[in-house]
């Protein structure tokens, strides 16, 4: 068992452990996504971690392609929704 999916399952991000948008994982959501994904070392990361590392820092995109407002940068500030 990894590390990121204990995380997970506590709700937290695998990066720096703060809370992540989705909650706490269970077992059946995490068999889930990493069936969909193929990627067994499964971790959820937060809505910063996520910007950050996926996104380079864009709030705004990352919403547009989540379809949801992200709670990171200056996004979290504005509001910032996708459509
Ligand atoms: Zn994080």
């Amino acid at each position: 068992m990894s590390t990121g999916i204990e995380l997970a399952k506590q709700g937290k991000c695998g990066i720096c452990e703060e809370a992540v948008e989705h909650g706490p994982w269970t077992d059946e959501q995490i068999a889930e996504a990493v069936q969909d994904t193929g990627i067994e070392a499964f971790e959820d990361w937060c809505d910063q971690c996520l910007v950050t590392l996926c996104f380079d820092g864009d709030a705004k995109y990352a919403a547009k392609l989540l379809g949801r407002p992200v709670k990171a940068g200056f996004a979290a500030l504005l509001g910032v929704r996708h459509g």
